[in-house]
């Protein structure tokens, strides 16, 4: 059995010793959205993120949609989008959070138009 660790902010991700930590909001936000999400950080491995995270991640059927309106509900969520993210103990800048942010304020801001 894994430890899971529930936190006031960011939304998912498996860490250090297969480690889960969830936001502590997502189960009454949607009991399906964190079943799912907790199903998709077991499947995780344990050590160094590796090929088989990779093509897990990549084949993550959990919607960006779904996500962004838990962020939405819970701003905190956003702190997953961080740039700046910490691998067993060192921080890292990492562009794909880069990319990801951008992608997200693009949406939020064509959200905002449109309404
Ligand atoms: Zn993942």
């Amino acid at each position: 059995m894994r430890k899971i660790i529930f936190l006031p902010h960011s939304i998912a991700w498996c860490g250090e010793n297969g480690v889960i930590y969830l936001n502590k909001h997502l189960k009454e936000f949607d009991e399906s959205l964190y079943k799912r999400i907790l199903k998709h950080e077991q499947e995780h491995t344990m050590g160094i993120y590796n090929k088989q995270d990779f093509l897990l991640d990549f084949k993550n059927d959990i919607s960006q949609w779904e996500l962004l309106g838990f962020c939405i509900a819970h701003p905190l969520g956003f702190v997953q989008l961080c740039p700046i993210v910490k691998v067993k103990n060192i921080w890292f800048y990492s562009w794909l959070s880069t990319i990801k942010l951008i992608i997200t304020i693009g949406v939020i801001w064509l959200i905002i138009k449109i309404i």
